[in-house]
This record gives C-alpha cells, structure tokens and sequence, in this order.
C-alpha cells in the first residue's frame, strides 16, 4: 500500500481549503522559478525518465508528447497546451477531486509543461456539468495571477505564460481531444481525422498538446522528488502512483492514489472495505470506465491494476475507473445503459458510428428482455466489429468493446433469457430430436 509520504495529492479530500496559501504550505509553488531554470529539455527529460503515461485513458507516454512540439515556435504560430478537464467518462471522476481541492497542482503544472513545451498560454477545458470545481478553479487562476505566478513573467523566470479556463456545454465527445480543440475553436464539437496529430496542426492550426489533468498535476512533484522516486512505484512499463476510482458494489466507493499495479484484491480490502456480500459475491468488474470490456470476477482478483496487467485479460486501464458488479446485478441490462450512452453520444459524423451505436443498442435491449434469436448474438458480434476499428474517433470502439466483453464472457446469460423467453426455438428442436 502506498504510505501517506508517497502521496501526490496530499489535500485529495479536502481536508484542508484548496486556496493558494493552504497549497503554498503543502508544497505548491515551492521555488517553480528554480524547476523551470532547470531548462526546457531537461524538464522533459526527468517526465520521460518517470515513465509517466497519460492518465487520461490512452497511456501514451508523456515527456514523449511533450518532446514532438516544436523546439523554435514560429512567432506566428505559438504553441499550446490544452488540459482536458472533460471528465465524462462514466465511472470517472479524479479529475474532479483534484480540481475541487488541489487547484495549484493543476496550475503550476499547466505552468511547468507549458515551459517545457514552449507553449504560449493554456486552456483548461472543464466538463460543463462541473460547475462547483469550474468556480474553484476560475478562482484558483484568479490567484495564481494575483501573486505573479502565472501570467507576465510567470514566477519571476522572465517567460510569459497565460491560463485560460473555458467551459464545455455537456457533449461527452468534446473530451476527445481535437473535438475539444474545435469547440475552443467555437465550433461544433467533432473529431478531427488524424493525423495530423495536434503537435502539428492543432488548436488554430498551431502545434499543440492536449494532457489529462492528472498527467499535467503530477508534473511538478516528479520534478522536486525526482523521476526515479516516481518510477520506482509499480512496475515496467507501469510506473508511478494513481488515481483508482472506486465505484459499485464496494463497502465504501472511493477516490485513492495507489501505487500503479496494486492488485484487485488489496486495492478493494484496503481501500474500500471490500466487496458488498464478500468475495463469493463478486461478479464482474468493469477496471478502466465505461469504455474498456468488463472483466469477470475470477480473471481480475489478483491480477495488477495498470495498463498491461488488464490488457492481458482483455480489458484495459483505461481512466482507472473501477465499476464493481456483484452478483445482483442485471449484467445484461448495465452493458445495455452504456450502449444507450454512446448512441446518445455519437456526434453523428462518421456512418459505423452514427447507425452502428443505434443499432447495436435496440438489439442489446432485445437480448435483454430475451425477445431475440439465438443467431443474433453472433450477428451483434460482428456489427461491432464492423464499427470498432473503423470510425473517426474512439468512441466506435468504445461502444464496440462493453458488448463484446459482454458476449465473451456471459454468452450463457444471453441464451438463457431468450431461451426462457422462447425466443428462439432451435435447442429445444435439437433436444426433440
Ligand atoms: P489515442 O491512443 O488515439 O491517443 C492518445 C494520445 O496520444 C493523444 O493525445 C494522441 O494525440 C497521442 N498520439 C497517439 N499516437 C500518436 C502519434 N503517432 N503521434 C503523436 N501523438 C500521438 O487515444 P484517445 O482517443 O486520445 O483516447 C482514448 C482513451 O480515452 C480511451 O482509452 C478512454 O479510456 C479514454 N477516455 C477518457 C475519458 C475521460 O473522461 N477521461 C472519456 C472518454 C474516453
Ligand atoms: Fe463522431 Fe462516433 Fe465518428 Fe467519433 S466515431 S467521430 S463520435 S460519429
């Protein structure tokens, strides 16, 4: 378990206020003059040494990110970073914590990566449903400006740095990154085919970086307490500690920062009280948000929580948003809510996506009440191979990839409701025979 010293994100809770004095005495804007002297490329250097992968779902390595923006911006085509601080993610909600009760770590860190990656300003897309931590964080910038922190000569170390905090209006597709880089745009909300990636042509045509908040917030105690301090938590590959969010059929749902590749089981029984009912009662769980496969019980309790510990039982970390189902649960009709979501979601640009979600939720509906055929689990199986892979966006694959753990796992469970629904007349025709 990772001891109190270790912990990133000391005010989690909000135990103490989240303003700039109370964060100056946890540590917050301790000498950032001295880290940003340290230089631009060595910055990025100790993020790569880290091993800090983003934490927003996708894992893509950070200080890597950081190094494909241009070392000489073009004075007419500045650099940005955008801080997606979109968290829409059903299952997902760290991002919300940090803002609500630790702030400056975001704002010093949107100030150390923005240097280091040589940007002019940043913009922090908040989730527009956020509208208590949209408050604290206007006002949390609001100070950071008041003491010199940000803005003109940001710290004193003679670069110029601006933060800016636009709300989103409650699309969840704006939390992909360039179909946020087009509502800032003051556009439709809709992904942008890529490449080109937004290090090349992003917010207004310029480069740009878009980071989760997470990612951006632990930048500055990787700086002070070293990349070796951080990558010696978890394991290769999987380094540093992490935001789990804990939601379900747990004793206590809550949000903790773990060493990355804590197991299931320890993560659950120290963190959450363990599961409602015991372990017997443990269905499945669902370790990354919405958008990764579920898991069933037996494949995941003593298995590590991080990225290649969850891809090898065919899930994936995702935002480390952990939905826990006991036995209680109505396993069929939880995957049909979410593919209810993502066809509300689906901006509509791409056909896969457009029709496929609509598509694949009515027969997820049916097989829910049981009133399908047999045949057409297999037929909704290949529908979502047909969107996944084949969109714009992820969103194709992430309502693709819930149905197809569903039928991969509890394929049982489909045919016998429709079988007692007599639904489907073809094993008890066999039987006769
Ligand atoms: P992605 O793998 O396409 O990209 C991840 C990041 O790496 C992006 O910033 C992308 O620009 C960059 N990247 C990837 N390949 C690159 C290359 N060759 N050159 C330069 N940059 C490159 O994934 P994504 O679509 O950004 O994110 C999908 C994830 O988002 C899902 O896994 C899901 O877990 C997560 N998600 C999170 C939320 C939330 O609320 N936090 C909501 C929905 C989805
Ligand atoms: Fe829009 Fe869906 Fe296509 Fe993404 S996959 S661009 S959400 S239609």
């Amino acid at each position: 378990m990772l001891a109190d010293k270790d912990r990133i994100f000391t005010n989690l809770y909000g135990y103490q206020p989240w303003n700039v004095d109370a964060a100056i005495m946890r540590g917050d804007w301790d000498n950032t003059k001295d880290l940003m002297a340290r230089g631009q490329d060595a910055i990025i250097d100790v993020i790569k040494a880290s091993g800090l992968r983003g934490r927003g779902g996708a894992g893509f390595p950070t200080g890597m990110k950081w190094s494909f923006m241009p070392k000489e911006p073009k004075p007419d085509r500045p650099s940005f970073l955008v801080i997606n601080a979109d968290e829409s993610e059903p299952g997902s909600c760290k991002d919300r914590e940090i803002i609500r009760h630790d702030p400056h770590k975001l704002i010093e860190g949107a100030l150390i990566a923005g240097y280091a990656m040589r940007a002019r300003a940043a913009y922090i897309y908040i989730r527009g449903e956020y509208i208590r931590e949209a408050e604290t964080l206007f006002a949390a910038v609001a100070e950071a400006y008041d003491r010199g922190f940000v803005g003109k000569n940001a710290c004193g170390s003679g670069y110029d740095f601006d933060v800016f905090v636009h709300r989103g209006a409650g699309a969840y597709i704006c939390g992909e990154e360039t179909a946020m880089l087009e509502s800032l745009e003051g556009k439709k909300g809709q992904p942008r085919l890529k490449p080109p990636f937004p290090a090349g042509a992003g917010l207004y045509g310029c480069p740009t970086t878009v980071n989760n908040v997470e990612s951006i917030a632990v930048a500055p105690t990787i700086l002070r307490r070293g990349a070796e301090w951080f990558s010696s938590f978890g394991r290769e590959n999987n380094k540093g500690t992490k935001l789990f969010q804990i939601s379900g059929h747990v004793d206590r749902p809550c949000v903790v920062e773990e060493a990355m590749s804590i197991s299931f089981r320890e993560l659950i029984e120290k963190h959450c009280g363990g599961i409602r009912g015991g372990w017997d009662n443990l269905l499945a769980v669902i370790p990354g948000g919405s958008s990764v496969p579920l898991v069933p019980a037996r494949e995941i309790i003593d298995g590590p929580m991080d990225f290649d510990g969850l891809k090898a039982v065919g899930s994936g970390l995702g935002t480390a948003a952990v939905i826990v189902m006991d036995k209680s649960t109505d396993i069929v009709r939880a995957i049909s809510r979410l593919s209810y979501f993502y066809k509300h979601e689906s901006c509509g640009q791409c056909t896969p996506c457009r029709e496929g979600t609509g598509w694949m939720w009515r027969v997820m509906e049916r097989l829910r009440t049981g009133d399908a055929d047999v045949s057409e689990i297999d037929t909704l199986h290949q529908v979502t191979k047909q969107v996944e892979g084949h969109t714009i966006c992820a969103l194709g694959d992430a309502a693709a990839w819930p149905i197809q753990g569903l039928i991969r796992h509890f394929r049982p469970e489909l045919e016998r409701r429709i079988r007692e629904r007599g639904g489907d007349l073809a094993p008890m025709m066999e039987a006769a025979e």
